[in-house]
C-alpha cells in the first residue's frame, strides 16, 4: 500500500519510497507533504 502527497492517509509515520526520509503525520486531519528531503510523492505507512 503507497500513499501520495496531498492525501490524508491518517495519523502515523511514512516513509519516501524514494529516498528513505521519514514524515510524521500527528493528525488524521494532515495531508502528506511532498518529501522534505527530495520532493518525491510516494510514501509507505510504518507505523
Ligand atoms: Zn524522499
Amino acid at each position: 500500500m503507497t500513499y501520495t502527497t496531498g492525501e490524508k492517509p491518517g495519523k502515523g509515520t511514512y516513509r519516501c519510497l524514494h529516498c528513505g526520509q521519514l514524515v510524521e503525520l500527528k493528525s488524521d486531519d494532515d495531508q502528506l507533504p511532498p518529501c522534505p528531503n527530495c520532493h518525491h510523492e510516494k510514501f509507505e505507512k510504518v507505523s
